[in-house]
């Protein structure tokens, strides 16, 4: 495979002050819940990327003081000398692969949750945060100066840390930016009024930091060109900024949105189509001829030259599609095109990082574990018992990676058998929901990938009973027969089925039956009943509703698809459902179904009632566990087959996430020749150093 010559452009180096980028990919700051309490982690995280090409890679948000404390959230910090420490691990190892280091120095201001400091916020203004709960101080002059000058502090710190990049971070409503944006500075002085002023602490800032640290590391500041809402600056502004503190930076980092609406900056694939920041960001070019930095769920090598072609903007950032692939430029370099796992936009890593969590992701089952369970993406072990023949039951997700990972681990012979005609499990239907499409990118990668494994074959429309796996042939069985929705309407609330709920009545639905066997309900009028909280019952619910059905969400949560909000997805969502003319019900448990409607019981304990035609249950998933537990039920059996080993993985064990299930079967085939593989192997842990002094002392 050779590169097409289009995408060279992506592998000429740039300056940008006084370093240079050996090419045009930039992994911009992102979330990991690493930040310097787990520097082990987050320097192999970084480092992966190196090594899969990326010119740059940034830290996380790093505060520069106390005052700016994110807790409970996981930062990075630059406080004192053993933060210094903590994070000159990334940047030896950035370094030792090629990469520069940056860090995306900040404080949130207002934006500050404090669960470890305590101390009142501090603000431009005394304005409360639109999201938290905290009214600030309104920072006077002594304030501005002590900020300042411990962003300075903190750079000089950056800067012995090894980083060659430095932020002075104004995005997502932080504090600078805080200072430029109307809504959240109403002073009177010199710092507030027109642009001039409510850039000064923002020029200021620059101005001490390049003084400070400008010969030797590149500047960078990281703007919201358009908040696209009252929390920040609309775009005629941004631009004049940009024009303001241009001879003070080295590039300019542009993005759109603000803290409470980042779902706008890390859009999720459902909503926001690749590249949909260029509205806004192409038009920084106006306002500089510095290096320009943009972002937008770029994975097409295609529009990424092109952007850089066209000068719109010169280097190409990423943090979602450097965490599914940390190889995506080495790839594109190679003309692998096939080989990249492009980010499929869920922002399961957002779930996964924050808060004070591990980040993982759904096409990369690796990220995250780089450094804790020592795995890279793209290199594997030979397995010490890979003479075996393996047979892997079931397709899904969990079992796809499964057989991935075995096929790369060298086993002789894996046989991956689904008993429908296609391979996917849900993947099969899944992205057929409403705005779900680039999930199928999970079930594409690994077709392809399943393709090239000559170890590895595939059989489908094999529908297999215990007898038949027990004879098989095959030494080790991996059961990965996953999971099924509920017919009967058990569901969290009441642990029970609902009465009157049979998923083989004509007006009774399961998420399945809708969505592969094609049932509908025998009139318009549907409830979809959720009791999940995720994608499911919105995804149902609009595909009916686009059909032409009336449709009621019921839900016994206090909000619609709660877990929405974790992915940055429920604003959008619940705005498209009232376009769509869903109506919602919130806080409802039902209690009984039949052909005229359903009843329940509201949150104040008043009946609730509502005529229906057909109802879809969304209340609880159950694990396809039979096949497995025959086979565990009886040893001699398997012993007489000459069986060595059985295990289960994905949904089959418990239902779960994509990403999960992916990560279990991963998790699995990496350790299928370990003592014990049903169990773990123990990961690295990362304690503060006092621990282990006191512990000692
Ligand atoms: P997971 O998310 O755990 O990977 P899925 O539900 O997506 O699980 O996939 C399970 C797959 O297993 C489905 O494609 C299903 O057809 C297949 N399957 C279930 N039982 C059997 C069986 N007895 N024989 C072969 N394939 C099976
Ligand atoms: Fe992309 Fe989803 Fe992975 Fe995040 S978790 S990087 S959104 S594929």
């Amino acid at each position: 495979m050779t590169r097409l010559p289009a995408h060279d452009v992506l592998f000429e180096p740039i300056r940008i002050g006084p370093k240079t980028l050996r090419n045009r990919f930039y992994q911009v700051p992102h979330c990991t819940g690493f930040g310097v309490v787990k520097p082990g982690g987050q320097a192999r995280f970084r480092a992966m990327k190196a090594e899969g090409g990326w010119a740059a890679v940034c830290t996380e948000y790093c505060a520069i003081s106390p005052d700016s404390d994110e807790t409970p959230f996981i930062s990075a910090r630059l406080w004192d000398d053993g933060d210094v420490r903590a994070l000159s691990l990334m940047c030896d190892e950035a370094h030792e692969a090629g990469a520069l280091s940056g860090v995306e120095l900040h404080h949130s201001g207002v934006h500050c949750p404090r669960r470890e400091y305590r101390l009142p916020a501090i603000a431009p203004s005394q304005l409360a945060s639109e999201y938290l709960d905290v009214v600030p101080k309104a920072m006077e002059k002594d304030d501005i100066r002590r900020v300042q000058s411990d962003w300075v502090k903190a750079a000089i710190r950056g800067r012995s840390a090894g980083f060659d990049i430095v932020y002075v971070y104004g995005a997502h409503s932080y504090l600078p930016m805080q200072f430029l944006s109307p809504f959240y500075n109403h002073r009177t002085d010199e710092y507030g009024g027109p642009l001039e002023n409510r850039a000064r602490f923002w020029l200021e800032m620059l101005e001490l930091v390049r003084e400070a640290v400008g010969d030797d590391c590149a500047i960078v500041s990281r703007i919201a060109v358009d908040a696209l809402s009252p929390y920040g600056i609309e775009l005629e502004e941004g631009l004049a900024f940009i024009r303001l503190a241009d001879h003070l930076v080295d590039l300019w980092d542009v993005n759109i949105g603000s803290a409470l609406e980042w779902s706008k900056d890390s859009g999720a694939s459902t909503f926001f189509e690749e590249g949909w920041q260029l509205e806004w960001t192409r038009r920084a070019r106006e306002a500089t001829a510095k290096p320009i930095v943009g972002v937008g769920r770029l994975t097409s090598p295609d529009l990424m030259a092109e952007i850089i072609s066209s000068g719109v903007w010169d280097i190409i950032g990423a943090a979602r599609p450097s965490i599914a692939d940390p190889f995506l430029p080495r790839k594109v370099e190679l003309g692998e095109y096939d080989e990249v796992r492009e980010c499929i936009g869920c922002n399961i890593c957002i779930v996964k990082a924050d808060p004070g969590g591990n980040i993982g992701c759904t096409q990369n089952a690796t990220a995250g574990e780089e450094f804790r369970r020592g795995w890279h993406p793209e290199r594997f072990e030979p397995a010490a018992n890979a003479d075996r023949d393996v047979l892997v039951v079931g397709s899904g997700p969990a079992g796809m990676e499964c057989a991935i990972v075995l096929g790369k681990r060298g086993f002789r012979r894996v046989h991956l058998v689904d008993a429908e005609d296609e391979i996917g499990g849900i993947l099969r239907w899944i992205p057929r929901l409403p705005g779900r499409g680039k999930w199928a990118r999970v079930l594409n990668w690994r077709t392809i990938q399943l393709g090239k494994l000559r170890n590895v074959e595939v059989i489908t429309g094999a529908r297999l009973d215990s007898d038949a796996v027990r004879t098989y042939g095959a030494e080790i069985l991996v059961v990965a027969t996953g999971a099924h929705w509920a017919a009967d309407g058990l569901n969290r609330v009441t642990h029970e089925p609902i009465h009157g709920a049979d998923a083989s009545l004509p007006h009774v639905l399961t998420p399945e039956q809708v969505m592969v066997e094609g049932k509908r309900p025998p009139g318009t009028r549907v409830v979809v009943y959720d009791g999940d909280g995720y994608f499911m019952a919105p995804g149902i619910a609009e595909l009916l509703a686009a059909e032409g059905c009336e449709v009621e969400l019921v839900t016994s949560h206090d909000e619609i698809a709660p877990f929405c909000h974790v992915t940055l997805e429920d604003v959008f969502l619940r705005r498209r459902m009232h376009e769509a003319g869903i109506r919602f019900h919130r806080s409802v448990v039902l209690d009984e179904v039949s052909e005229g409607g359903v009843k329940g019981t509201d949150e104040f304990e008043e009946a609730f009632e509502l005529d229906a035609d057909g109802i879809v249950l969304v209340t609880h998933r159950l694990s396809n566990e039979s096949l497995y537990l025959e086979l565990r039920g009886d040893e001699p059996a398997l012993e007489r087959e000459g069986v060595e080993a059985l295990y289960r993985i994905g949904d089959c064990v418990a239902p779960q996430l994509i990403a999960d299930a992916i990560f279990d079967g991963h998790r699995l085939a990496r350790e299928i020749d370990s003592e014990q593989p049903a169990v773990p192997l123990p990961y690295r842990r990362e304690r503060p150093a006092e621990v282990a002094t006191a512990a000692v002392g």
